[in-house]
């Protein structure tokens, strides 16, 4: 009995281990990623649910490491927040995404607008929104061409300090979409102060609309809530022809999900949605 306890303790420890060294070797790797390009961007369709057109898309982040391999977002990002690290890459990502927008369009093709995605974490920088235009503008572009992601539980966390920084975003022309909305906090109160124009329902809620009625009535709500707000509505994780059927009956404007495209490269992208659009 001793020596079973004894064995499930040691392995018990053993997985402990193993996390932390994981987690550490991220931790040293990841400082080096930047400056030894490890990091590239994949961009993910947004497409209007009535005409299939290309309504913008979103920038996503991808880590590809020489030995530890493709490495998930969801597992570095969080190492990345805690680190500090995410200065850095936020910083990376909005020039790559600038440096793209300059090449389509110089290329003459019509882009449509490029979400980034924001950490809470960058968001204690007081100067986030200025910074953030400054870069912007030192590489010729638009803020109107930016849409800026911030999930819902990262501006509920210190509504007092991230309300000023969104309306210095919207000042600077900037757009902002609340993303994951629904799966944290969920206080409708300050969806009337935040200054918003676009409006993302968390995928749990898409990915339960046709086997749970009561994520189809909450989807229906945000829509129409949305609507009313004068907010578009972006559903993501769109995954079956029946979630996407269910969502144009709901009058949803706009779906990002695998039914229609995975994140992809520019190149792909191009092929698809931006060649033989020329402007
Ligand atoms: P998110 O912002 O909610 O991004 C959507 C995630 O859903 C992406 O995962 C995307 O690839 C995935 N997805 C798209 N369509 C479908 C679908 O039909 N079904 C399912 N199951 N998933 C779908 P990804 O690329 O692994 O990114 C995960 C998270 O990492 C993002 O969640 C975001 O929070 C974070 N992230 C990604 N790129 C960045 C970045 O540049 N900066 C920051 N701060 N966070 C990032
Ligand atoms: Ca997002
Ligand atoms: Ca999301
Ligand atoms: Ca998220």
């Amino acid at each position: 009995q001793a020596k079973i306890q004894n064995g499930g303790c040691q392995f018990f420890n053993d997985s402990i281990i193993r996390t932390f060294l994981r987690k550490l070797d991220l931790e040293n790797e990841l400082r080096w990623a930047i400056s030894r390009n490890q990091l590239t961007l994949l961009y993910q369709p947004q497409v209007n649910i009535k005409t299939g057109h290309l309504n913008g898309m979103e920038a996503l982040i991808r880590w590809n490491h020489p030995t530890l391999g493709p490495v998930s977002p969801v597992e570095f990002i969080p190492i990345a927040e805690e680190t500090g690290i995410i200065m850095d890459i936020g910083k990376w990502v909005l020039i790559e995404v600038c440096k793209q927008l300059n090449r389509w369009l110089s290329a003459s093709l019509v882009v449509p607008t490029i979400a980034v995605n924001l950490s809470a974490r960058q968001f204690l920088a007081r100067d986030l929104a200025s910074s953030i235009s400054d870069i912007v503008g030192e590489n010729c572009c638009d803020p109107q061409h930016i849409v800026i992601e911030i999930t819902e539980s990262s501006s509920m966390n210190d509504i007092e300090s991230v309300l000023p920084i969104l309306h210095e975003f919207k000042a600077f022309g900037f757009q902002i979409a609340i993303d994951d909305f629904g799966k944290g906090y969920s206080a409708l109160g300050y969806m009337k102060q935040f200054p918003i124009d676009i409006l993302k329902i968390d995928k749990s809620f898409v990915q339960e609309l046709t086997s749970d009625s009561k994520s189809a009535v909450i989807t229906k709500a945000i829509i129409d809530m949305s609507h009313g707000m004068d907010l578009r509505v972006i559903a993501e994780g769109v995954e079956t022809q029946e979630q996407l059927d269910r969502l144009r009956m709901m009058n949803c404007d706009i779906i990002q999900g695998y039914v229609i495209d995975p994140p992809m490269s520019t190149e792909q992208l191009e092929i698809r949605y931006l060649k033989g659009v020329r402007s």
